[in-house]
Formats: structure tokens, C-alpha cells, sequence
């Protein structure tokens, strides 16, 4: 960002000396600066100003050495009495010191600090006694004629190996001199409201407290930080959501069509979401949507349809899935449906076949195709495609998602997911785009009763599977998957096959991600036709088995797995029209909140509040499994702590950049410093661009 783009009269290089580098404190060459750089995550002096503390030691209690405490921290004011040297090389140097109370000692095994404890001398000392008031090692020694030199409220920094809090000390007070004065960018009566420090203060108040800091001045950055991030959200907003696109209208016949070989009504909750992706479709904008619908709310409907709808336009249309398994399995599904031919492109389709697919798609006479990755292909071209879905999709980054639609001349672009996205996470990495909820599911389908059981309770839960087995039922028993060995999770799910084939003989199946391909697909095959009964399993079902007479599942060790994908799985049945059991195995030494996250998916089937809580619990950077590249994590912010504050941050931002689109006004000119100090050039791009 050079100054000049900021065209505004508060100069960017006022922050100018909060990038320098590390090395331009004093004292702080390479090698502590590469040490720092490691704890803070940066290289840069604002690095180490947002590298807040985690906590602050309060030396505040000063006492006299009778009243000290074992073990717990004390200030205390004494006279040093006499020196006692080592009689060897083992022993620690003892100092007597005493006050009006008794005496104590203070205790050295290494160097011990002679010139500050010069005997007759009164010095104020912090640090930890024993029950026999001496203290090994004091934290702080300083002449009692200089109560200013203790620091009182200590600030503790997350630290690394070789790092130590001494090495921050002087360089964090050096960076907080560097501060500028800068404009307040948030609305006043929002810090009245708050009680919220200026951000000058807030880092003040947090790195050199004067008393332990108030909770609003972390809360004040955190904000700073949110709101900054969502400043560039709106702008990204109004830059990909305005953008130029097709007007795919339709006729409504061919979908009319589709609905009428379907069979059923659509769910009120897939009519109201086609209402918005139709409208949409219809607009001369590129439509960037995600649709977001727990597992079976019907969101493979709602696509099809909305192809239809850009068929029916003229145009090519696209579905696009993350396996082949899935690819195959949606082909199949609009197949049964659409009234045109449908085409399928995946990698395994080769040679000819692959020849004339892809001619097809080039020349314009295949309308709808669905794939895999092999979609986006180089050598993959279209005649012209109209829209672009994308299903169980949470592996791309805002950039790829504009990229897939950049396949046509501007195609829509739709997003479906069954992941529930929690709302945070909509904020900071969907924010681009218009996002549409499935919410409800068709009729007909049971809840799933959810229990919990122990391990050691193994036997019984066997014998319920009997049960089940006999009435007809068909089960998936899914064992875990525990990223570390894979070697080690397979021979448990083989070794879970050979007990329960011994039980129940050739009505067992095994399925698992390291199969040949074609062996796990004829294993899912048999299950989904009734020749085997009992699916053993590891998470390949999680990503979209379709067989609606499944309707018990069992899950060992559901203690490992993240709720979401838990929800994912416990999906897979209860997609019939039978009374479906989860059955969540997990270890008997189950802790508080393991117990609490399992009991909430068993007491709750609201997909939305699972992820939200997931989101809580594991934190906002792997909920998806996706840390965006180029999207840092919240530094001053906490996922957990500060999920309100985001949502606050985003209203405030979507009226600001609503009311002064250009950043022109007072408070828009300081929120340029705030982005400036946050690095969100996007939203830079955005103001340029106009
Ligand atoms: P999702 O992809 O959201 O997990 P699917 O699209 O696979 O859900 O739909 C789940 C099941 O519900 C499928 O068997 C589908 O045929 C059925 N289904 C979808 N919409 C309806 C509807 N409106 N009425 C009845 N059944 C439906
Ligand atoms: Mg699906």
C-alpha cells in the first residue's frame, strides 16, 4: 500500500513506523528478532504490539516476611543482613535478609545478584517462599528507593524455547513509544457504551499496566480486529456481487418436467431457497451463492432444478462433486430426473468415452454434465456454461470460488454444503457471498434417536445390532479415523469385520479409504442392495452413501471425532421411512466435556447449533478443516470468547460501508488507518477500483 492510494489527508505513513522491522528496536539483533518472529508469528513491530499477553502477575500483595504464604507470590520489603557464601560448589549462596517481623533468606544456586544485595541495604523483593520463609531464586530485586522499578503487574507473554519474557520486555516498551497519535475510528457512543479504551491505551493498558488491565481492552482490539476484517468483507461484497453476469430466465418447462418425474412436491424449505437462487439466475449478475442444508434436506433437487432453470435459458449447466463416488451418485439422481441427457466426467472416464464428452461440451451439444475435479480441467472447455454448482464444497478459497465461475462467460456459480457453516465462519470466509439456508427436511423422514454408550458396554450394543439385523434393519458400524495411522485405524475396522462376520456371518461388509477403489464400491454396492446388512466402516460413508433403508448406525469412539462430522454421519440414516438409532460408542473414561459435546448431538438434531457449538469448542480455525491460505487466523480475537463482538462488528461495518461507500467521512478516514493497520488490502482493491 503506498500512501499515495490512500488519497485521504490522514497519511498512511503514519503507521509507517509500526512496520518496521523487528531489528530496528533497540537491542533486538537478528537472532532474538528470528526467536521473537517465531512466538509472534511476525517480523514486525505491530507483530509484537498484537502479540498480547495471556496473562498478568499481580505483585501487588506486599507483606511482611511472617505473614509470607508457602508457595504463593509475595512482595516483601527487607533489610539485607549478611551474605553466606557456598562452602562448595554445590551449595547456593544464602542471603539473611529480615524486617520488623523476622528473618528470611534468599537463596542462589547459579550467579547470584551481589551488587543489588549489598549488606545494610533495603531492597523490595517478589518472589515465592517456602514454608521456612526462604526464597529460591526472587523474581525481581530492586532498591526499596525505587518502588518503580518493580513491575508490579507483570505482563506474561506467550513465549517459545530460548525466548524469554526479559527479551520483550524493553523492545514492548519501545514499540508502545512508537505508537502515533491516531484517529478514533469506532463510533463514540459505542466505547461509552463499552467502556472501551482508545487503541493507543488498550495496548498500553495490556503490555505496561499500571493495574491489572480491565477485560475492555482486550475486548477493544479484538474489535478493532473484527471490524477491520469485516470493513473488507462488505467491500469484497458490493466488488463480487455487483458484478456483470448472465440473465438465465427459463421457460420453467423443462423443470416442470423434472418436478413431474420426481414425484413429490418440493419441501416449503426448497422452495424458498430455488425462489432465491431463481431469482438470481434471472438477474444480469453473477450469481455467487451458497446453499447451505443439513444432510438429506433435499439440496440435489434444489440443483438440478436451478440447471434446468439455465438450460432452459440456452446455456450449459455443471454439477461438480468432490468424489467420484458422489459424482457418480448425483449422475444417477439426474439421470432419473432431467428431462435432457446428462453426461458424467470424471477421471475414470478416459479415451473415447472422455474424447467425446468433452466434444460434446465444447461444441455445445451436452447441456448438463456432472463431475468430479476433472470438470475444471485444463482442455476442459465450455460452449457455453451457464451456471457452475458446486457440491460438499469447503475446500476452496474465495479466489478458486470466482475462478469456477470464470469457466463460462461469467457463469453463476452455486455452492451446496451439507456442513453447516457456523455463523462466525460465514462471516469471515463466506462473506462474499449471498447465502440461502435449506432448512426443514421432506416429509417422512424420522428423527434419529441418538444414545450413548460406554465401550465397555460393547456386548450389549452387539446384541441390539442382533436385534436390528433380525427385523430387518441395516446398519453401519463406523469406526473411527484417527488422522495419525492410518495403518492403525484400518486394522481396527478389519478387526471389527472379523468379530462381527464370526457373529453374523456373509451379511457383513467392510468399506474402508484405503480399498481399491473398485472394492470399496462394490462393498457400498451390496449394502445399498441388501447383500450385505452390516456396513463396517471407516468415515468414506461421511461423504455422501445414499441408502435410505439404512436406519441404525453405530460409531465407536464418537469421542474423536468433531460434532459436525458426527452430525454428517448420523445423517446417513433416517433417510427412510423407518424409526432410525445412533448409537455414539465411546470410551469409558469419557471426560466433562466430552460428555457435554456428545450428550448436546444426542439431545439435538439442529444441525446449525451443532456447528455453531463446534465451532465454539474446537475454535474457529479447523472447523471445516480449512485455514484459508492467505486468511490469517484472528490474532487479538477469540472465536470462543468473541463470536458476539462479530457479529457486532458486522452490522457496524455493513452500515458504514453502506452510508460512506468511499471512506470519505470522518469516521471512514480513520477506518482506512484501522484496515491499513490490519492489512486488509482487499478492501484497498475494492476503494481503487472504485
Ligand atoms: P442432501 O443432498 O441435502 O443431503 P438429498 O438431495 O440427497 O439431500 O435428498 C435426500 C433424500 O430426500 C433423497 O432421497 C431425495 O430423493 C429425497 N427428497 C428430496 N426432496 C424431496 C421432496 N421434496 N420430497 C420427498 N423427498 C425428497
Ligand atoms: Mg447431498
Amino acid at each position: 500500500m503506498s500512501p499515495s492510494n490512500f488519497a485521504s489527508p490522514i497519511p498512511a505513513s503514519l503507521c509507517a513506523p509500526l512496520f518496521a522491522p523487528l531489528t530496528s528496536l533497540r537491542g533486538v539483533g537478528e537472532a532474538v528478532a528470528r526467536l521473537m518472529a517465531r512466538a509472534i508469528g511476525g517480523s514486525r513491530v505491530i507483530d509484537l504490539l498484537f502479540h498480547l499477553p495471556e496473562s498478568w502477575i499481580d505483585r501487588r500483595a506486599r507483606v511482611a516476611l511472617a505473614e509470607t504464604v508457602a508457595g504463593e507470590l509475595a512482595t516483601v520489603q527487607v533489610r539485607v543482613e549478611r551474605v553466606e557464601p557456598p562452602g562448595n560448589a554445590r551449595q547456593p549462596t544464602r542471603v539473611v535478609v529480615g524486617d520488623a517481623s523476622g528473618f528470611g533468606e534468599l537463596v542462589f544456586f547459579r550467579r547470584w545478584p551481589e551488587k543489588r544485595l549489598p549488606p545494610g541495604e533495603e531492597v523490595l523483593v517478589s518472589g515465592r517462599c517456602d514454608e521456612a520463609r526462604r526464597m529460591v531464586h526472587p523474581d525481581y530485586i530492586v532498591p526499596a528507593g525505587h518502588p518503580e522499578q518493580m513491575p508490579w503487574i507483570e505482563p506474561v507473554w506467550p513465549l517459545t524455547a530460548g525466548l524469554f519474557a526479559w527479551h520483550l520486555r524493553k523492545p514492548v516498551a519501545e514499540a508502545l513509544s512508537r505508537l502515533p497519535e491516531l484517529p478514533e475510528w469506532h463510533d463514540p457512543a459505542l466505547l461509552r457504551r463499552e467502556g472501551w479504551p482508545g487503541f493507543a491505551e488498550a495496548l498500553r493498558m495490556l503490555h505496561a499496566p499500571e493495574a491489572p488491565p480491565p477485560p475492555g481492552a482486550r475486548r477493544r482490539l479484538a474489535y478493532d480486529e473484527l471490524l477491520a476484517g469485516q470493513v473488507a468483507m462488505a467491500f469484497m461484497r458490493r466488488r463480487v456481487r455487483g458484478r456483470p453476469g448472465r440473465a438465465l430466465a427459463g421457460d420453467g418447462t423443462l423443470r416442470a418436467r423434472a418436478l413431474a418425474a420426481f414425484g413429490h412436491a418440493l419441501t416449503p424449505g426448497q422452495e424458498a431457497a430455488l425462489a432465491e437462487i431463481s431469482a438470481d439466475l434471472a438477474a444480469p449478475r453473477q450469481m455467487l451463492r451458497l446453499l447451505q442444508g443439513d444432510v438429506g434436506s433435499g439440496k440435489t433437487l434444489v440443483a438440478v432444478l436451478a440447471m434446468l432453470q439455465a438450460v432452459e435459458a440456452g446455456a450449459q449447466a455443471a454439477l461438480m462433486a468432490p468424489t467420484e463416488l458422489l459424482a457418480r451418485q448425483h449422475h444417477r439422481t439426474l439421470e432419473k430426473i432431467a428431462p435432457v441427457e446428462v453426461a458424467l466426467l470424471t477421471g475414470a472416464v478416459t479415451g473415447k468415452a472422455r474424447a467425446a464428452i468433452l466434444e460434446g461440451l465444447a461444441d455445445g451439444t451436452i447441456r448438463l454434465v456432472v463431475g468430479t475435479h476433472a470438470l475444471v480441467q485444463e482442455g476442459v472447455s465450455f460452449a457455453d456454461l451457464g451456471l457452475a454448482v458446486i457440491d460438499e464444497q469447503h475446500r476452496f478459497g474465495v479466489e478458486q470460488r470466482l475462478r469456477l465461475g470464470g469457466k463460462g462467460t461469467r457463469a453463476d456459480v452455486l455452492v451446496m454444503t451439507a456442513t453447516p457453516i457456523p455463523r462466525s465462519l460465514l462471516l469471515t470466509q463466506w462473506g462474499e457471498m449471498a447465502i440461502s439456508r435449506l432448512e426443514g427436511k421432506p416429509a417422512g423422514r424420522q428423527p434419529v434417536r441418538t444414545t450413548l454408550h460406554s465401550l465397555a458396554n460393547l456386548p450389549e450394543v452387539v446384541e441390539a445390532v442382533a436385534r436390528a439385523l433380525e427385523r430387518g434393519a441395516r446398519v453401519y458400524w463406523v469406526c473411527p479415523m484417527v488422522t495419525e495411522s492410518e495403518v492403525l485405524d484400518l486394522a481396527a475396522a478389519e478387526e471389527r469385520f472379523r468379530d462381527l462376520s464370526a457373529r453374523f456371518g456373509a451379511q457383513v461388509g467392510l468399506a474402508h479409504g484405503r480399498q481399491d477403489p473398485e472394492v470399496r464400491a462394490a462393498a457400498l454396492a451390496d449394502f445399498a442392495a441388501g447383500r450385505t446388512r452390516l456396513l463396517v466402516a471407516t468415515t468414506v460413508i461421511e461423504v455422501g452413501v445414499d441408502v435410505p433403508e439404512a436406519s441404525v448406525m453405530v460409531v465407536e469412539h464418537a469421542e474423536r471425532f468433531g460434532l459436525a462430522p458426527l452430525h454428517q454421519l448420523r445423517g446417513r440414516v433416517g433417510r427412510g421411512g423407518e424409526a432410525s438409532y445412533c448409537l455414539l460408542l465411546h470410551t469409558a473414561e469419557l471426560g466433562e466435556t466430552a460428555r457435554r459435546r456428545l450428550a448436546l448431538l444426542r439431545d439435538t438434531d439442529d444441525g446449525f447449533r451443532i456447528a455453531d457449538e463446534d465451532f465454539r469448542i474446537r475454535g474457529g480455525g479447523d472447523v471445516l478443516g480449512t485455514r484459508q491460505a492467505g486468511q490469517p487466523g484472528w490474532r487479538l480475537a477469540d472465536p470462543g470468547q468473541d463470536e458476539g463482538l462479530l457479529h457486532m462488528a458486522a452490522r457496524d461495518a455493513e452500515l458504514l460501508v453502506e452510508h460512506d461507500p468511499k471512506l470519505a467521512g470522518p469516521r471512514g478516514q480513520a477506518v482506512r488507518v484501522l484496515l491499513h493497520l490490519f492489512e486488509q488490502r482487499e478492501a484497498f482493491k475494492t476503494l481503487r477500483a472504485g
